[in-house]
């Protein structure tokens, strides 16, 4: 798969001296696109290899990686759960636009309190879901494991050599592990988090092979999804 590098030509870059291209990772799939089709590759092809019928999920009302599941799912012939962080949402669903992507797709939502969403990685609650939903393949919250990171790890090829610097957004961390584990020696890995505090780097550290990447932590502008003027301005 050969996505295009498109190049970004602003006066702030020239003044600067940054060449600046974007890999169009979001053309891979009208609506799997980009990092949440790499990350759920490899792990769509063990659940498969295992034998399962049902992909099991977790995430927040709007987390793309909740729809690219059930898309992703639908294709491929598997059922789809989704654990949906908020009580509250039970008969309101409707009103969210990734929640209507995904019930279009098949998936069949599960919603839970915030207090037992945190137990998301626990082997009780595991167990419990497996009593309510049936047996099922399960993808941690953000699709995040080794075999998503594997994924990602195709994400720069050899035409990315020519870069100094491969930046990325940051949710839970598994592109940007990727990422960094396909960097070259001479080439620094930089992460932007969306979410404030520092467990991050441990979850990141667990998955990578080399230290060349650093993690920007002053631009999360208070968690997903939040704006100032100023980042409104600076995106167009
Ligand atoms: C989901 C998403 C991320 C976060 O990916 P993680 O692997 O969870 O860090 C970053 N950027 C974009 C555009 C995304 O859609």
């Amino acid at each position: 798969m050969n996505i295009p590098n498109q190049h970004i030509d602003v006066p702030l870059l020239r003044e600067k001296g940054v060449t600046l291209h974007i890999k169009r990772e979001d053309t891979i799939h009208p609506q799997i696109s980009g990092n949440k089709y790499r990350k759920l590759k490899y792990n769509l092809l063990e659940a498969q290899k295992l034998g399962h019928d049902t992909l099991l999920t977790f995430g927040g009302a709007f987390s793309n990686h909740v729809a690219a599941v059930a898309c992703a799912g639908h294709e491929q012939g598997f059922k789809t759960v989704g654990v949906i962080r908020g009580e509250e949402l039970q008969d309101k669903w409707q009103d969210n636009p990734t929640l209507n992507l995904a019930h279009a797709h098949g998936m069949r939502f599960h919603f839970v309190s915030r207090s037992d969403y945190r137990q998301k990685d626990e082997e009780g609650f595991l167990r419990t879901l497996k009593g309510e939903c049936g047996d099922f393949y399960l993808l941690p919250e953000g699709g995040t494991n080794t075999l998503a990171v594997k994924g990602c790890e195709e994400i720069v090829t050899e035409v990315d050599s020519y870069f100094d610097y491969i930046c990325s957004s940051v949710g839970t961390g598994g592109t940007l592990a990727g990422l960094i584990n396909s960097a070259k020696s001479h080439q620094t890995v930089l992460g932007f988090p969306a979410l404030k505090g520092n467990f991050l780097k441990q979850d990141i550290h667990t998955f990578v092979r080399n230290d060349r990447w650093k993690l920007m932590t002053d631009f999360h502008f208070g968690g997903y999804a939040k704006v100032s003027e100023e980042l409104i301005h600076f995106i167009l």
